[in-house]
This record gives C-alpha cells, structure tokens and sequence, in this order.
C-alpha cells in the first residue's frame, strides 16, 4: 500500500516536497490554511497532484503516516499538537528530501548572516566549476532540486524553525555563524531553547563531518563547553587563527586547514563590515575543505556582489550616501551596521519591536550617528532609549516622511543608514516591500 504523506503549507518548500513525494511513490496530499500562489496552483495541477487552501480538512491530515510542515506554521497550533499526540511524525521538507539524496550537503544557520553566507558559499563552489545546488530559505526547494536536479553538493540556508523539523538529517558539513536572541516568541523566551534549536544542525554528525563556528560567540563557546563533539571542528574568530582555524592578524585574514595556510587583505573582501569578516571567513574555510585553490578562493571573496537589502549600498544623491539595510530586523544586525559606517550617519530604524534591547546601541549612535529618524506606527521605545543619547530625533510614519527627513538632516559627505533593527509589518508587507520602498523614495529625492 502507498504510504500517505500530507504537507501542511502550499509554498515553496511544500510544492517541492509534494513533487518529490509523488516521485517516490507516496499517496500525497497538500493543505494550506491560506490561498496558495497562482504558479503553485498550476504546478500542483499539472502534476495532478492533491490539494486544497483555505482551510485544513482535519479528518484527512489526522490520518497521515506522515506530515512534512512548512516552517512557517508554529509548533504549538492544536492541529500540529494534535498530530503529535497521536504520534504522527512531523518533519522538515530538508529531513525530508535528505532521505532521497546521496549529495553533500553544507548547512549554514545562525542568527544573523545566513543569506549573505549562504549565497557567497555557493557563487564561490559554482566559480571553482563544482555542480552546486542552492538550496533552504533561498531559491528552490531542496526538494523540489533532488526531485528533478543531480546536484553532487548543496549549500543549504536553514532557520531555526527548519532544524526544529529535523531529527535523523546528517550534514556532512555545518556552519554556525552566531547566535543572539530572535523570534524567542517561537521558543517560550528561552534562550536556550533557541540555543538547542540552533544546535540540532550537527546533530547526527560523525568524526568524518565538519563543524565551522564562530569562536568570539559567547553562547556558542558555553555550549560547546557542554557537547561532545566528534567532528571536525574549525572555528572562526577575529583573533589570532586557531590550528585548523581562521583568525586575523595584521589585517590579513588567515585560514589554516590541513598543513596549508590561504590569506588575503581584509581589504580585498569585497563585503565590509566586521560582520562580513566573519561570513567571508565562514565560506573561505569551507572553500578550503572542498580543495578550491587559493587563487580561485581569493578572487571569489574579492568578487561577490553582495545580497540585496543587507548593506546595500544604493544610491549617492548630492554627495549623501544612501545605504539599504532593510533586512537589519534585529538589535545585533544593526550594531554591525552601525559598526562599519565610516561617515556620520542619519539613522532611520523601527517597525515593530521584537522584546528589543536598545542599550548595546547607545555607545556606537554616541560616536556615529547624528539624527535618528525613528519610522514606526509605535516609536516610543527608540525614543526612551535615544531621546538623551542624540539631540536630533524625530519621527516619520511612511517611507516617503523618512527619506525626506534623513535627506533634510543629512549633510555633503554623510551616510542615510536605512536599518531597523525591527521587523516591517507595521507599515510594510515584509523587509523587501520597506528596502524596496526606500530605494524608490532616494530615487526620487
Ligand atoms: P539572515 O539570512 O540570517 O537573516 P542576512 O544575510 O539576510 O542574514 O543578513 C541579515 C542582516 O544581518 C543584514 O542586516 C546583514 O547586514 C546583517 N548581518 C549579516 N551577516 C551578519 C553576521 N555575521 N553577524 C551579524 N549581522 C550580520
């Protein structure tokens, strides 16, 4: 008899996985609470695939043997606890397609620098010729590519709601790049709990697997103090490099890793910030244990163009840089932001406030930022925490108020820093509607 797989969630990943499912012989159903996109719809039709929106037919999906979830939908919804107690095993779309790939995988997770990491690992494997799929919270599914592609490795993005899905997934290669407090709503505000979610990444991992993490990360360190860890580890710091490790010294940056020694100039990276030091070193050690040459690797970190909405820098507008980064949704991605600006920055920043703690801000606005526009339906917070901090402060409740008001502030020679260190949905569809809306605001300026 087929076995009966339902997938909760009609997006990318659960398409793929519905795909991919059918390939492998399961009696496969897909439900989405919400309307499914159109060119989802006809993929599912074309595939002849069973499926329905707008609502969850209980009866149905409390029969599955199986139940792929979309990360989107939170664990603790009746319908998920539901199938639970009847011990019907959920998973991820990326536990899922693993079972159906012999392909390497990469995973990269972390709080913060995912995307950027993700995607200058796989233009750095795809430069040195190797057939690399991209896969996770970027591009298309990892299902939908192991049902219809022949990738040899995939550069995976996973979040901390994927890994929560994941439970016998063995990465042969994993990358924590930090870890700092974020959606602690989906995690009872527990660090920890956050923290386990984040480690689930090198779960299954043997002596012959990786292990890429940042060593300056506090939380990382006490956790790695509580494991045994088999696998290889290499670590990342911008201290001196550890033996197999990457590190700096004297604005090198320096990998070792298997008796070699690769460097460049921190100069040369083509993504700055300090932050960017960290994901450049992330995916130069990876590129090493995968035997790219150090010509190829060094030309690779100098090349990347970089990922809309982080650090974008957009336009100059009479001799005023505006800089886009929108997708700064938390208070550490901000502080990196704010980190690398060279010039006096105009800051504009708020949304809507994840439980944010301004105070390790306070000392970088101090020395960098001469006025705040703070853009956000509620702004009282950013004001408590700025208010006696910066004499210049006001507010704006659009993106056109907030463009024109850091251009008026904005003098020859500054910078207009658009990170908010919040999420957008006061005033915005996501992070890409407010980056997007930012850039066409300057342009009109
Ligand atoms: P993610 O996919 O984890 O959300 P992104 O690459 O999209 O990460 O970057 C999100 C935000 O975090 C951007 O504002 C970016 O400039 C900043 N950022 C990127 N890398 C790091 C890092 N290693 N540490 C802290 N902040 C980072």
């Amino acid at each position: 008899m087929k076995k009966n797989l339902i997938i909760l969630g009609g997006g990318e990943s659960g398409v793929g996985t519905a795909i991919l499912a059918q390939k492998q012989g399961f009696e496969v159903f897909l439900s989405d609470k919400g309307i499914i996109k159109e060119n989802y719809k006809k993929i599912l039709i074309s595939h002849q695939l069973n499926w329905e929106e707008k609502q969850h037919s209980e009866d149905k999906i409390l029969k599955a043997g199986l139940v792929v979830k979309s990360p989107g939908i939170p664990e603790s919804i009746p319908l998920i606890q539901q199938l639970k107690a009847r011990g019907i095993p959920v998973i991820s779309e990326i536990e899922f397609a693993g079972k159906y790939t012999h392909a390497k995988t990469i995973c990269i997770t972390g709080s913060n620098g995912k995307t950027t990491t993700t995607l200058l690992l796989y233009s750095l494997l795809k430069n040195a010729g190797m057939n690399v799929g991209l896969a996770g919270n970027v591009g298309k599914s990892f299902a939908w590519q192991v049902a219809e592609n022949q990738y040899d490795v995939y550069v995976i993005e996973l979040s901390s709601f994927q890994l929560d899905g994941m439970y016998d997934f063995r990465t042969d290669m994993a990358i924590l790049l930090n870890i700092t407090p974020d959606h602690l709503d989906r995690y009872n505000y527990n660090m920890q709990d956050y923290t386990d979610s984040k480690f689930r990444i090198i779960q299954n991992q043997t002596e012959r697997d990786y292990f890429i993490y940042c060593s300056d990360d506090e939380i990382i360190q006490l956790e790695l103090s509580k494991r045994k860890i088999k696998q290889t580890c290499i670590p990342f710091s911008l201290e001196e490099p550890a033996l197999p490790g990457a590190g700096i010294r004297e604005d090198k940056l320096i990998i070792n890793f298997n008796q070699k020694q690769f460097s460049m100039s921190i100069l040369d990276l083509s993504l700055q910030g300090k932050h960017n030091i960290y994901n450049s070193m992330a995916a130069g050690i990876a590129g090493m244990v995968f035997h790219i040459r150090d010509e190829q690797l060094r030309e690779s970190l100098a090349a990347f163009q970089g990922v809309e909405h982080r650090l974008e820098r957009f336009l100059t507008v009479h001799g005023i840089e505006f800089i886009n980064d929108s997708k700064a949704t938390n208070v550490n991605s901000t502080w990196y932001a704010l980190e690398s600006m060279q010039k006096p920055v105009v800051w504009i920043a708020g949304g809507i406030d994840k439980g944010n703690d301004y105070s390790m801000l306070r000392k970088l606005v101090k020395e960098k930022v001469k006025a705040i526009v703070c853009m956000g339906k509620d702004n009282s917070k950013l004001h408590a925490a700025f208010d006696r901090v910066s004499k210049n402060i006001v507010d704006a409740s659009s993106m056109e108020e907030a463009v024109k008001a850091a251009y008026y502030l904005a003098r020859n020679g500054d910078t207009v820093l658009l990170s908010p260190a919040c999420a957008s949905f006061d005033l915005f569809e996501n992070y890409e509607d407010r980056g997007k809306q930012f850039k066409e605001q300057v342009r009109n300026l």
